[in-house]
């Protein structure tokens, strides 16, 4: 057990804005208390933002099919092909969904595709020069390395040259999402048919470099260790290291534990606890800590609620992502929070921050 001078010391490197090892990180994890990581957390997000203001943005979610060959075992929403409730959105659909985006002030939809075999490359370029051509102005956040890998695979094409082509087709920044654990042991278990470690990365780092903005994610609590939790961090923290200086890279960080109420991983896993809102602080004020070199930290309300939010926001977090107006991967596990613009702002200013509209680029509008 290390005294309390070795973990003070950790901290005022970490508050200098050092990168810590691998082995600093871990001791933070086991030995300091949950008061140091918020306190050190909040002295750097001071650091780095140093104004009393909480960016949100107001986006949609739009799941375009629940048709996926992925199958992740955490995942209650995606369907055979031949059920009776498989979809596939139609041009009209999305028109109405954009609309009532508009109505709400919002410009940007968050399109998430899942690995629909039926759905090719194609489709997406058309998709997108079609959604661009209706809203010239509507930014689409859309898609993430799963699916990247997937339809470069069905096109025998390279990752890169798969974003170029949807970049051209209108792409303008990626999610991180299918990120889970960034360790092959985790994702064999929870995730399998999707991309490897190193795959996520790499079409990050590719991102990076064709000028694309990306964020960076983490679902834990479910089969990872904390070792695995810190070589996420870290992993993320190297990819960001090594992007092109003209790029943004990974422009925000965010952080959720699996809801996995009637998924097959707590099925096959009924020893999995679930992870309480004091973890939940502890991993959001430790990636504040280790991941300096990724500027917005956002606080995920949808599996927590406003309440651990406002805390949240003085532990690290400067984001409080999104107003919901439609998600189905979480929800369908069981957490289900709902936030409007109102209410996104009276939450803000609750835990005594200025509550501030922004865009996917982190610009306040
Ligand atoms: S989480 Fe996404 S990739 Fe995994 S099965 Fe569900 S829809 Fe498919």
């Amino acid at each position: 057990m290390p005294d309390n001078q070795k973990i003070n010391s950790i901290l005022e490197k970490a508050n200098n804005l050092e990168f810590l090892t691998f082995n600093e990180c871990l001791l933070l994890y086991q030995h300091a208390s949950l008061s140091q990581l918020l306190f050190a957390a909040n002295q750097i997000r001071q650091k780095i933002h140093p104004n009393n203001i909480v960016s949100y943005i107001i986006d949609r979610n739009i799941n375009l099919t629940n048709v996926c060959v992925s199958n992740c075992l955490f995942c209650n929403f995606c369907r055979n092909k031949n059920s009776e409730q498989a979809y596939v959105l139609s041009i009209e659909e999305y028109i109405e969904k954009i609309e009532h985006l508009k109505s709400l002030g919002g410009n940007q939809i968050l399109l998430q595709g899942g690995m629909n075999p039926a759905l090719d490359l194609e489709y997406y370029e058309t998709l997108f020069k079609k959604l661009k051509k209706y809203y010239p102005d509507l930014k689409l956040h859309a898609l993430g390395p799963p699916e990247i890998a997937f339809l470069a695979k069905q096109e025998g094409i390279s990752t890169k040259r798969c974003l170029q082509i949807l970049i051209n087709a209108g792409l303008d920044s990626l999610p991180g999402g299918g990120a889970e654990i960034l360790s092959d042991r985790v994702r064999k278990l929870v995730s399998p048919a999707k991309v490897c470690s190193e795959q996520w990365l790499n079409i990050m780092h590719e991102a990076h470099q064709l000028g694309l903005t990306t964020s960076a994610t983490m679902m834990y609590g479910h089969l990872e260790t904390i070792e695995e939790r810190i070589e996420h961090f870290l992993k993320l923290r190297d990819i960001q290291k090594i992007k092109p200086e003209n790029s943004k890279g990974f422009i925000s960080f965010t952080s959720w534990s699996l809801a996995g109420k009637n998924t097959r991983l707590l099925k096959k896993y009924p020893d999995i606890k679930t992870v309480n809102s004091t973890e939940f602080l502890k991993m959001l004020a430790l990636s504040r800590i280790i991941l300096i070199n990724i500027p917005n930290i956002q606080v995920s309300w949808l599996t927590r609620g406003k309440e651990i939010a406002k805390l949240a926001l003085h532990g690290g977090a400067n984001d409080m992502s999104s107003i919901m107006i439609e998600e189905n991967v979480v929800s369908q596990a069981g957490k289900n929070f709902k936030l409007g613009v109102k209410e996104m702002e009276e939450t803000i200013i609750e835990a005594g921050f200025i509550p501030q509209l922004r865009n996917q680029e982190y610009e306040y509008l």
